[in-house]
């Protein structure tokens, strides 16, 4: 995002961009599968949240699309929030 001067990634050390903030780091993959797992155990079943979905959110081919948008972008905003 060009707002520091260091461009490693907040959890890991390859370069940072949004896309591998929110999509690519191994933290920001494993925080996804937990939050899918998650949602499977209140009866929510989705496969995966996909690249795009992640970035942009979902369509409203979803039954669930608004909370999962919702969820979406609560767990983007704790990804910007971490503690590096
Ligand atoms: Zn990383």
């Amino acid at each position: 995002m060009k707002i520091v001067s260091f461009p490693l990634s907040t959890f890991c050390n390859s370069n940072e961009s949004l896309e591998h903030l929110f999509c690519y780091c191994k933290h920001s993959i494993a925080f996804w599968k937990s939050v899918v797992l998650w949602l499977k155990s209140i009866d929510i079943n989705i496969d995966f949240l996909n690249d795009y979905e992640i970035i942009f959110g979902l369509a409203q081919k979803n039954l669930n699309w608004t909370l999962l948008n919702h969820i979406i972008i609560i767990g983007k905003t704790g990804l910007l929030l971490q503690p590096a």
